[in-house]
């Protein structure tokens, strides 16, 4: 197997091409922002084109749909491309995915729909969730390159756009139990009980989540609010479940709710990350 490409090094994809390197893959590595971006081990690429020229299987880990489109778009431009393999763990949507998925076989590449989920520390720990979805061959083909990622992977159908609903009703559950556990600690506290009190009970009760278990004692109760995630990235998350939810005509009463709470805070602090949404529904 020649080397894998890797597109995109930021929170979550520095953390996974450093896991490839790790699981002995020679990694060629691309980021907008410049090489100091490259995990070690890995090989700098100097552009899209350049990582085309020397990977045939390619991963991308991009901030949204736009930009899985013009990576892929510099990908099937590249002169004497060996690319045959796009493994896209961003998310971007179910349509995007559709339609990046017709482009590309169009000229003869396959596309992998695979998302993830489990945060940064999920990632080093080798406990993300991948759930990807495409063709038997194209499955087959970049299983070693899946399981250089994580240790835990989901196979959720053979139609690329299908991992994409998989994480986006995920990350619908994820945002609106962060939005509103913070109700309810905010509401507990004016109330006179405290924080870690509430959290030891709800984690033993019915009202536990990810928020309850993790985002809250390891972000909220220790101040470090450092999930490695954004709540713009929450926000356009939980604004492509709202869209998916309206073209497929299925409920999404909630699902409105939650996106104005996200697209409020994330306008209020861009780039925030995504654990404040505590401190921003308690001072709102
Ligand atoms: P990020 O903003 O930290 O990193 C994105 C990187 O892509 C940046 O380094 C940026 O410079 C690079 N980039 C953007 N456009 C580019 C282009 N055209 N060519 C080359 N590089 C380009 O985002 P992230 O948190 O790493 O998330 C990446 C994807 O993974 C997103 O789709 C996000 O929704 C998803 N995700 C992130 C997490 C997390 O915990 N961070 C968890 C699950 C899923």
């Amino acid at each position: 197997m020649g080397a894998v490409g890797f597109v995109g090094l930021g929170n979550m994809g520095s953390v996974l091409a450093a896991n490839l390197v790790q699981q002995g893959h020679a990694v060629v590595a691309h980021d907008a922002l410049g090489a100091e971006r490259v995990p070690g081990g890995a090989v700098p690429a100097c552009d899209v084109a350049d990582v085309a020229r020397r990977a045939d299987v390619v991963v991308l880990s991009l901030p949204d749909g736009a930009a899985s489109e013009q990576v892929t778009g510099a990908l099937l431009a590249a002169a004497d491309r060996r690319v045959t393999h796009v493994v896209d763990t961003s998310t971007i949507g179910v349509r995007t995915a559709r339609a990046l998925d017709r482009t590309l076989s169009d000229a003869g590449l396959a596309y992998v729909d695979a998302p993830v989920s489990g945060g940064v520390a999920g990632a080093r720990a080798r406990t993300l969730a991948v759930m990807y979805a495409a063709t038997d061959e194209a499955c087959l083909r970049v299983e070693p390159v899946l399981a250089g990622l994580s240790d835990v992977r989901h196979r959720v159908g053979d139609r690329p756009g299908l991992a994409q609903a998989m994480k986006l009703a995920n990350n619908f559950l994820s945002a609106t139990a962060l939005a509103a556990t913070s109700e309810a600690i905010a509401f507990g506290l004016s109330e006179g009980l405290e924080m870690a009190t509430m959290l030891e009970v709800l984690n033993g009760a019915s009202g536990r989540s990810a928020a309850t278990g993790d985002k809250f004692p390891n972000h909220v109760l220790t101040g470090r609010y450092a999930s490695g995630f954004t709540n713009t990235l929450m926000a356009k998350d939980v604004d492509l479940y709202l869209r998916a939810a309206e073209d497929t005509g299925t409920s999404a009463a909630i699902a409105a709710v939650t996106v104005a709470i996200w697209e409020r805070f994330a306008a209020t602090e861009p780039g925030a990350d995504f654990t404040r949404i505590y401190p921003f529904v308690e001072g709102s």
